[in-house]
């Protein structure tokens, strides 16, 4: 039952293949560190492989037929992309969906203050992130800012050659007695995270001859008026994420390996993406679903619990000619999904944790879990037996690498992903993704075949399913 190293099936041309595609993921995932950063490429990807904005397709009134590419922007967070198959609608959709949020740290609405000759900002951590791993690294801050006036600044501070970074400090050994005995929760406490930005005092007084307190504070403002164009105030109409520094890296004296920010789940969501681009036009329409706020429950307007998914698979089919509740209902009852999201990893180091019958391992290929949850599957899609017999015929006629697993050992834990949501429809839905190491931590860790076997797999299966 061991499943087979996927290296070893690619020979000189093959591996270039691999280590092409994930080269061109790697630049995706150093420039795209947000939720917007990735909607905002993908869409320009989009547009330039051919799929047009569906409110400029509903605006123009043009009928969609099979062939067609149109994509339906949510708020900036979210994408859904379909290429319209032959089939009708109600004959459902083949369909993958990963998630393009990662575990950080949001700046607070009111984050900055002073203390101590240092300006400091305050942040609230979001997804699940063991704290005392986002201290004494480089940091950049990335997001937007919306201003009164209706204009809205975006930022990405710390990337660039040259740029500035930030840190959050952690204590010296020398004094961490106490520190040292404390649990790892409370190492490094939610509060503690605070983001070091500054340190010369401005003026004295003001311009009104009036004394100035928080002069580290109000220097640091100056600057940000003059290089962003805002002030303190617009913080409170800001979304700025606090996310490690710098490009991910090749991994590795054979460079089989890559090391980065965010591979959870934006390793799933690039060959999600780049699948729909290989499939001509399908018998049953493709969609890829890329979605926001999956790390905090899926939950808000731009995630998987949203009705956005619904209203624009119905706006699609009244763009087809042919829309009803009823069609509108068999169209979701019919569809497949693929929920493309990570799975752990097994990893040497950590052994007591995984059981090695049913773990994910780094370059064995794409990964299905039957099921996710925890203590007892609690929270679980569970797909049918005959939904993942049906899942590997597909990924066996097409020669994709693929392995089974499931998140660690039986109560060690668990964790979830937008697969019961759809699931909800009475749709099959199966998780399907790339094994990852430290997921969640500031850098994870992937193997570029296994990115490479999802490519493959996702394809086969929006052409097939
Ligand atoms: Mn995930
Ligand atoms: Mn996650």
């Amino acid at each position: 039952m061991e499943r087979k190293n996927a290296w070893d099936k690619y020979d000189k041309k093959g591996l270039k293949k691999v280590m092409d595609f994930a080269e061109g993921y790697r630049k995706f995932i150093s420039d795209c560190k947000t939720e917007r950063e990735s909607v905002d490429e993908i869409i320009r990807m989009a547009e330039a492989d051919g799929f047009k904005n569906l409110d400029a397709v509903i605006k123009k009134g043009t009928k969609l037929k099979a062939g067609d590419k149109v994509y339906a922007n949510n708020m900036g967070k979210t994408l859904a992309l379909y290429v319209i198959g032959k089939e009708p609608m109600e004959n459902g959709m083949n369909i993958v969906g990963a998630h393009l949020d990662s575990p950080r740290l949001d700046l607070k609405q009111n984050p900055m203050y002073e203390d101590t000759d240092f300006a400091l900002l305050d942040t609230h951590y979001y997804g699940g992130v063991k704290k005392y791993q986002w201290v004494t690294i480089p940091l950049a801050l990335h997001g937007v800012v919306a201003k009164k006036d209706g204009s809205v600044v975006k930022i990405a501070i710390g990337e660039k050659p040259g740029d500035p970074v930030f840190t959050i400090t952690d204590l010296l050994i020398h004094l961490s007695a106490d520190q040292m005995t404390k649990t790892a929760s409370k190492v490094i406490e939610g509060e503690s995270l605070d983001v070091l930005i500054g340190s010369i005092p401005g003026p004295k007084q003001g311009k009104d001859k009036k004394d100035i307190k928080d002069r580290v504070k109000a220097n640091i403002l100056e600057i940000i008026k003059k290089e962003y164009k805002f002030e303190e105030e617009d913080f409170l109409s800001a979304e700025i994420e606090v996310v490690p520094a710098g490009p991910a890296r090749d991994l590795g004296f054979d460079r089989s390996m890559l090391l980065g920010y965010g591979h959870d789940d934006r390793v799933c969501a690039y060959p999600s993406y780049k699948a729909m681009l290989e499939i001509g036009t399908p018998k049953k329409t493709a969609c890829c679903l890329l979605v926001d706020k999956e790390e905090i429950g899926s939950v808000g307007a731009t995630g998987m619990h949203s009705r956005f998914f619904e209203n624009v698979t119905a706006e699609i089919m009244n763009l087809m000619g042919k829309y009803s509740d009823i069609l509108l209902r068999r169209c979701l009852k019919n569809s497949c999904m693929l929920s493309s999201d990570v799975s752990a990893g097994y990893d040497p180091l950590f052994p007591s944790v995984m059981e090695k019958k049913n773990t994910a391992f780094l370059g064995r290929g794409l990964c299905i879990n039957k099921y996710t949850g925890s203590r007892g599957k609690g929270g679980s899609n569970d797909a049918n037996a005959e939904y993942m017999a049906k899942i590997r015929k597909i990924f066996d006629d097409a020669d994709v690498y693929f392995q089974t697993a499931e998140l660690g050992k039986v109560d060690q834990g668990g964790g979830g992903t937008i697969a019961y949501i759809l699931a909800e429809y009475d749709m099959n839905v199966i998780d399907s993704g790339v094994a990852v190491l430290s997921m969640h931590a500031p850098c994870e860790t992937i193997s570029k075949v296994d990115l490479y076997e999802a490519l493959l797999g996702y394809v086969a299966f929006l052409k097939n399913a």
